[in-house]
């Protein structure tokens, strides 16, 4: 029985937020403002949790948050000509579309929509196909789940560079994106998923597990041994009675690792900070000549 590091996001939060508040002051005393804008069709309360929450983070660093609210009736047409005068607004530097998009727009590539430059999230092809060549240049536009793990991991100096990392899970949105930038931060990866056989025999030879699967409390204390020397991160986010609970049953896993992240409190402010980052990421590119 071992007493884990637990993994809290907050300090690291703080740390990156310092740096980002700096950054955002040279930008502001140059006239640039960093703006995102958060496209919603609809009114989802899940999805105006998220940009709440979101909103506060971007206003913390000194941002500036617009949203962009649209009906959920809104066709195909009038959608891709919102979004098209927001990329060629030069006060928007970053956009992002909440997701689930409405029945009507169901059939766009989402993805493919919000120009490169200005791609916050870091889902756009041009984007991601920086990730799969290969970079590890510190301004890409990354997914931000994924960017917030590594600066997690960073922050508490769990290396990366060589280490056996298991990612369960292989969505667009966290587990094929996160498998690619630990591979070329030279980790040796291998992404699970519902029809990997035996997980509970790789969660126990990994020295990192990361799990992005959305079923709670999935990964009991079965799929590890007793006093395993690895770090478990959580990406899991379900809703149990009004309760939010990760993948990993924390209570009964938490004693036979070294160190693991909590939910809430672990990854999840990771990905925000990270889409702040992203926020001042484009803007600085898009303004490099005034800088
Ligand atoms: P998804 O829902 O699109 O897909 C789930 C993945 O899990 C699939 O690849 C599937 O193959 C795999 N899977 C399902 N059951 C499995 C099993 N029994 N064994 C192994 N693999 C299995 O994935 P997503 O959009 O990445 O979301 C995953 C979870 O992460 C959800 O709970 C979501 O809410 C959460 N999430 C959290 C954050 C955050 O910031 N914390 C960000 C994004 C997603």
């Amino acid at each position: 029985m071992t007493t884990p590091q637990v993994l809290m996001a907050q300090p690291v939060v703080e740390s990156i937020k310092k740096n980002l508040i700096l950054r955002c002051q040279k930008l502001l005393q140059k006239g640039i403002k960093p703006t995102m804008s958060v496209v919603l069709v609809g009114n989802n309360p899940a999805s105006l949790a998220y940009i709440k929450y979101k909103k506060k983070m971007c206003e913390e660093v000194g941002g500036v948050f617009h949203l962009h609210q649209l009906p959920d009736t809104i066709s195909q047409e009038d959608f891709l000509s919102e979004i098209k005068k927001l990329n060629e607004d030069p006060i928007i530097n970053g956009i992002i579309i909440q997701l689930p998009v409405s029945e009507k727009l169901k059939s766009l590539n989402v993805y493919e929509l919000i120009k490169p430059s200005k791609d916050i999230d870091g889902f756009h092809p041009d984007n991601t196909k920086k990730l799969y060549f290969g970079s590890i240049e510190a301004n890409l536009l990354l997914p931000c789940t994924p960017k917030g793990i590594i600066s997690l991991l960073n922050f508490y100096q769990i290396p990366i560079q060589q280490q056996n990392i298991l990612v369960i899970g292989r969505s667009l949105i966290v587990g094929k994106p996160l498998s690619m930038l630990l591979s070329n931060l030279n980790a040796t990866v291998t992404l699970a998923h519902s029809h990997t056989k035996n997980l509970n025999e790789l969660t126990k030879q990994a020295d990192i597990v990361i799990s992005a699967i959305g079923k709670p409390g999935y990964l009991g204390s079965t799929y590890f041994s007793d006093n395993q020397a690895s770090t478990v991160i959580d990406v899991g986010i379900s809703y149990v009675e009004n309760k939010i609970m990760g993948d990993v049953d924390f209570e009964n896993v938490k004693s036979k690792v070294t160190a693991i992240t909590p939910v809430p409190g672990g990854v999840g402010p990771m990905t925000v900070v990270s889409l702040v980052e992203n926020l001042i990421i484009a803007t600085e590119i898009q303004n490099k000549e005034k800088l």
